[in-house]
């Protein structure tokens, strides 16, 4: 049995929020998806771990903010690698209340679901909910982010940037020329890989920039780990 057969499958990159006592939650989601038309109706899988999960199942209803491509990856990182029992989510995020009274993330929102839970399954570590969709709404037509694309791109794993977008800037021999010697970092809490051919520019750490001229106090982008817990990659 390959295992690795299941990075064939494709998913999106969400952002489930529900809401309890007047607090709010979201997390990042993969398994979003459409079971049926008539009544429409969507579901939801999440680990009974999260505090998103004691909101839904108290509140009984849940948002989905569809992501876009443009979504950077401190922002996937607050919803998707803390905790709302440490911070919260919600006060930095662009959002709103929704129908349901649960809020919607609008933050690199394309569309967002409102729905209201119909039924649930226990799927072991995770609970599958169900809900009928109450509430839809397109905001823009920007491409929607796939799970894929967060893991190759966002996450460094195969540069978006490198060869055109160093290449477009004038810089590019020079900064190639330099780059190759510099090692890539992997961060070993969440897998982000520094690229020192992209940088960090959402952190304003410029193309070519080598991990070890990293100012000390810089964090992983995606989880928010110091420099001390990123290894050398092969
Ligand atoms: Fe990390």
């Amino acid at each position: 049995m390959d295992l690795r057969t299941l990075y064939k499958v494709s998913y999106g990159v969400y952002i489930v929020s529900s809401v309890k006592d007047n607090k709010f939650n979201g997390q990042i989601a993969n398994t979003v998806f459409q079971v049926t038309s008539e009544p429409p109706t969507i579901a939801i899988c999440i680990n009974k771990q999260n505090l998103t999960h004691q909101y839904i199942e108290s509140s009984k209803i849940f948002t989905i903010s569809i992501l876009s491509t443009d979504a950077t990856m401190q922002f996937i990182g607050k919803f998707g690698f803390k905790s709302g029992r440490d911070i919260d989510k919600f006060k930095d995020t662009k959002y709103k209340i929704g129908k349901t009274s649960a809020p919607v993330v609008l933050d690199y929102t394309i569309g967002y679901l409102e729905a209201e839970l119909t039924g649930s399954m226990d799927a072991g570590t995770h609970t599958i909910f169900f809900g009928r969709i109450v509430d839809a709404e397109t905001i823009n037509n920007q491409e929607p982010m796939t799970y894929a694309y967060y893991h190759e791109i966002k996450k460094g794993k195969s540069p978006k940037t490198a060869p055109t977008y160093i290449a477009s800037n004038g810089r590019a021999k020079e900064i190639k020329s330099e780059v190759i010697k510099m090692s890539k970092y992997r961060c070993t809490v969440c897998d982000y890989i520094y690229d020192p051919a992209q940088g960090d520019p959402d952190s304003g750490v410029q193309p070519g920039t080598a991990f070890e001229s990293l100012p000390d106090d810089w964090v992983c982008p995606v989880c928010g780990a110091d420099k001390t817990q990123f290894v050398k990659e092969e």
